[in-house]
């Protein structure tokens, strides 16, 4: 994940779901989902100089080799100081588009004097996996690889091929993912298996799972007033810092128009059921039936964790202005990032941000950038809908199953902008009080590895089966 998830709903550990089924067990893969992890954990794929991104690439596709992959059907392609890595599994039928299993190798760069244990040595404690990338998301990547070749080494016969296609800078530029999936456009569906998907209560036990099929564009959008300036003894009306303060006062108080896609729908309308604050559920409840209601908005935009989820957000994020004590301004600038509702053009909102802003001498430019882009969210798609719940189940037991709509930004965008359903969906699940990600002393519980294998094998069996 480029940038955090907001934790979905806080959840009391009364929920009562039952324990995670006992996996029957796939020993040579889950020993493989370990070695794995710590082979490329202790490579440090950080982008700049002596960025080890080719050398996982390297490690992930000699284990390819060894469980019987072709070497012309595994390419690891360098680009700048990173490469990345497409791997196929040829179905029988070369007609159907292939399920794609997305993840990435790099990882976000850690300083070792600042960690406990040496972030690039794996180290194994209390039954849990430490280094950086234990979460994002080397132990991931691993655990879908290794269930692909547990179910080759099973004997299956998948009727769409299975690509394993890992990017090698979505930490940073994206841009290997950007030339992955324009590589798969054909894609029939993309499993992003980037992140923990499920929750577990602090005791341990399964709470629920999500899957993301959506997210929002990030854009930054800056703002500049310019004026002649002079002597600040002789102030006159237009004064570029007084001008840019009323601008931004005006787009710190605007609410987006509050929306609904099937996505947030079915989510509201799931979160609502497990949701333990009793207030919260009800407008959960109350905005599903009626988006204009205000006091339900009321009470999702004062919650971090259902604001983004209500529309569209834009807030100033930076400001600069001014050049000496006793002058007037001659220029005040302003950065204003926003999280755009999928359905949306980056042009759309900075138009209807002007307008809010109302303060023609305040010039808006898009200063985003290439990396990121406009996508739609994915269709509620029956067939990964039910193979899900399915697999799910099967490693976790029933528990409730929540459909997401993220903030932004993942590798899946540059699928779902082509056209190709993307959905993040990883075995994974973790505590709140577990979630290291991108922080200090990153790590992963073990006990995620049998239930993932279990998992991938049914999911994977599943969505390649027609
Ligand atoms: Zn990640």
């Amino acid at each position: 994940m480029r940038f955090n998830l907001p934790v979905l709903i806080s959840l009391g550990a009364s929920l009562l779901v039952s324990t995670a089924v006992q996996a029957k067990g796939h020993p040579e893969a889950e020993k493989q989902v370990l070695d794995l992890s710590k082979q490329t954990i202790a490579l440090r794929s950080v982008r700049g100089p002596g960025n080890m991104t080719p050398q996982v690439a390297e490690v992930l596709k000699a284990a390819l080799l060894k469980a019987g992959w072709d070497a012309k059907d595994i390419e690891i392609v360098p680009l700048d100081d990173t490469a990345y890595l497409i791997a196929t599994w040829k179905g029988s039928d070369p007609a159907l588009g292939p399920v794609v299993l997305s993840a990435h190798m790099d990882v976000v760069e850690a300083k070792p004097a600042d960690w406990e244990r040496d972030p690039f040595t794996p180290i194994v404690e209390n039954g849990y996996l430490f280094g950086r990338g234990s979460s994002d998301t080397k132990f991931e990547a691993a655990l879908a690889l290794s269930s692909v070749i547990e179910l080759r080494r099973q004997g299956f016969k998948p009727k769409r091929s299975i690509v394993i296609a890992y990017s090698g800078d979505e930490e940073t530029t994206m841009d290997t993912s950007k030339v992955i999936a324009q590589r798969l456009k054909n894609a029939d569906i993309v499993l992003n298996v980037d992140g923990s998907s499920g929750t577990l209560a602090e005791t341990g036990k399964p709470l629920y799972w999500s899957w993301q099929g959506g997210e929002k564009t990030y854009v930054d959008y800056k703002v500049d007033v310019t004026n002649p300036g002079g002597h600040s003894s002789a102030p006159r009306p237009e004064n570029a810092i007084v001008q840019l303060s009323e601008a931004m006062a005006k787009i710190g108080a605007y609410q987006f128009k509050p929306e609904v896609n099937d996505i947030t729908r079915e989510y509201w309308t799931q979160a609502a059921r497990i949701e333990p604050d009793a207030k919260l559920a009800a407008a959960m409840k109350a905005f599903v039936a009626n988006p204009q209601d205000d006091a339900a908005l009321a009470v999702l935009r004062a919650n971090p964790a259902t604001v983004g989820k209500v529309s569209t957000t834009c807030v100033p994020t930076m400001i600069a202005g001014g050049h000496a004590q006793n002058a007037l301004p001659q220029s005040a600038t302003a950065n204003i990032n926003c999280r755009i509702f999928p359905g949306h053009t980056r042009a759309e909102i900075m138009a209807e941000l002007e307008k809010v802003a109302a303060m023609p001498p305040a010039k808006f430019s898009d200063v985003t950038g290439d990396d990121s882009v406009e996508a739609p969210a994915s269709p509620m798609r029956a067939d990964f809908v039910a193979a899900a719940r399915k697999a799910v189940t099967a490693a976790w037991g029933p528990v409730p199953i929540i459909p997401t709509q993220a903030s932004g930004a993942s590798d899946s965008m540059w699928y779902r902008a082509l056209g190709v359903p993307s959905y993040g969906a990883s075995a994974s699940m973790s505590k709140d009080s577990d979630d290291f990600s991108h922080g200090l002393n990153e790590r992963i519980a073990l006990l995620n590895i049998a239930p993932g294998v279990t998992y991938y094998l049914s999911l994977l069996k599943d969505l390649t089966a027609k």
